[in-house]
């Protein structure tokens, strides 16, 4: 059965777009731990992070660099912070996190809570800041 994370990617759940090409996906974590926290994911299948070959690791990375510069230009931060867990959704993601402290990128505390309308405005942002 196909991941959520790829029903995501072929419009079958809906997302807040932040960026994509023909490999690579970007959209807001749904429970973000910051304003602004992104997912990139590879639109192929793949569980584990490290079972991606290098050189579609290595574009993985060159892509989710442009997503953070847009989100460092699109939410006030001092920079973005990257992490890998995958212990939800079996589908490979990097969060992309705008932070200011440390305490910015805690996973295991309370999420914000913002509306779909907030969030739509957030995406927005950062889309048009995506280069
Ligand atoms: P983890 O697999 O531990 O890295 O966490 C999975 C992340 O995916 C969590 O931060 C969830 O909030 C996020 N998530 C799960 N379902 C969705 C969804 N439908 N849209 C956006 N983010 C999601």
């Amino acid at each position: 059965m196909a991941s959520i994370f790829s029903r995501i990617v072929a419009g079958e759940i809906p997302s807040h777009k932040v960026a994509e090409n023909d490999e690579f996906f970007a959209f807001l974590d749904i429970n973000p731990v910051a304003v602004g926290h992104t997912l990139v994911i590879p639109k192929q299948e793949i569980d584990y992070i490290f079972d991606i070959d290098d050189a579609k690791l290595g574009r993985m990375m060159a892509f989710a660099k442009r997503v953070a510069r847009a989100q460092e230009k699109a939410i006030t931060c001092k920079r973005v912070g990257l992490a890998v867990m995958g212990l939800e959704v079996p589908h490979a993601h990097i969060h992309l996190v705008p932070i200011t402290k440390e305490s910015d990128m805690y996973f295991g505390g309370k999420k914000l809570e913002m509306t779909q309308a907030e969030l739509a405005d957030v995406a927005a942002k950062i889309r048009a800041a995506f280069e």
